[in-house]
C-alpha cells in the first residue's frame, strides 16, 4: 500500500526538478528577456512606448463597414500625400523632424498625446507656427477600446483641452492610439466632434527596422491620398529622422504634393 504513494511521490518530485532546471535553462538562453522588460517598464514610465499592434488592430483588418467610416485615404483628385507623426511633442526628435519638414517646406499631421502637450507646449507651438496641424492623440497613449465611456470621454478631452490650451485652436482630428477603434469608440470620437483618421502606410519605424526599410515603406507603398504613419515621439526617433528627408526627395520626384490631413479632407469635399 506504502509503494502507491511512494511510487507517485517519486514521480512528481523528479517533474518539478526538471521544470526547474528547463526554467533556468530557458532564462540563460533568452538573458535580454528580463532586461528588455525593464528598460520597458522604465521608458514608458516617463513617456509611452508605442506597443506592438496586434494584427485586430491594424486598419486593414477593420471590419469594412468601419473601415469606410474611418480616413485612411482622402482621394482627393490630386497627387497629394499627408505625411503624420505621432506620440510626441517629445524633445530633440520633434525638434529635428521640424527643421527637415522646413528645410523642404513641407506641411506635415503631428498627432499629440496630451500629456506631452502638457510637458513641451513649446515644440507644439513650434508645429502649429510652422503651419503644421495638430491632431489629438489621447491624453497617455490609452487603447480606447479597453475604457469605460467616461474614460474615453477624459482622454480625448484632456488632450483637446492641452492642445487648445497651448496654440489657442482646438483639434478637429483624432488618431487612436495602436489603431484601436471600435464602432462604439467612433461613436463618442465623432459624438466628441472629432474626425477619426487613421493612416494607409504604416512605416512601422517605432520598430527600428532600420532607416532604408522606413524609406522603403513610404516608396513602394504610397498612393494617391495617401496617409503615412511615422513616429516623432515614444522612443529613439533616430531612424525616422534619417528617413525623411529620403522620403521627402523620393515623394516629390514622383510628383507628390504634401499637405496636412485637414486640408487633404477639405481638397476631398472641394
Ligand atoms: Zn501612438
Amino acid at each position: 500500500m506504502r509503494r502507491m504513494f511512494v511510487l507517485p511521490a517519486i514521480f512528481i518530485v523528479i517533474l518539478l526538478a526538471w521544470c526547474s532546471f528547463a526554467a533556468i535553462y530557458v532564462n540563460a538562453a533568452h538573458p535580454g528577456a528580463a532586461s528588455q522588460q525593464g528598460t520597458k517598464g522604465k521608458a514608458s514610465s516617463t513617456h509611452p512606448t508605442p506597443t506592438p499592434l496586434t494584427v485586430s488592430d491594424k486598419p486593414a483588418t477593420l471590419p469594412p463597414a468601419l473601415k469606410d467610416q474611418v480616413v485612411s485615404q482622402a482621394h482627393t483628385g490630386h497627387h497629394e500625400i499627408a505625411l503624420t507623426f505621432d506620440d510626441g511633442p517629445y524633445p530633440y526628435y520633434t525638434s529635428q523632424i521640424l527643421a527637415i519638414l522646413q528645410r523642404y517646406q513641407v506641411h506635415a499631421t503631428f498627432f499629440c498625446i496630451g500629456k506631452n502637450v502638457q510637458n513641451y507646449p513649446l515644440l507644439v507651438q513650434q508645429e502649429y507656427a510652422g503651419g503644421h496641424a495638430i491632431g489629438n492623440h489621447t491624453w497617455d497613449h490609452a487603447d480606447l477600446t479597453k475604457l469605460s465611456r467616461f474614460g474615453i470621454q477624459r482622454e480625448i478631452a484632456s488632450a483637446s483641452a492641452a492642445i487648445q490650451h497651448t496654440i489657442g485652436v482646438s483639434p478637429t482630428l483624432l488618431r487612436p492610439p495602436y489603431g484601436a477603434i471600435t464602432f462604439s469608440v467612433r461613436a463618442q470620437i465623432v459624438q466628441l466632434h472629432l474626425i477619426p483618421v487613421m493612416w494607409s502606410v504604416d512605416t512601422e519605424d517605432w520598430q527600428r527596422p532600420g532607416t532604408n526599410a522606413i524609406i522603403r515603406a513610404v516608396l513602394t507603398r504610397a498612393g494617391d491620398g495617401g496617409i503615412i504613419l511615422m513616429h516623432d515621439g515614444g522612443g529613439n526617433r533616430l531612424q525616422t529622422v534619417a528617413a525623411l528627408p529620403y522620403i521627402i526627395e523620393g515623394l516629390r520626384q514622383r510628383g507628390y504634393e504634401f499637405v496636412t490631413v485637414p486640408q487633404m479632407l477639405k481638397d476631398r469635399s472641394a
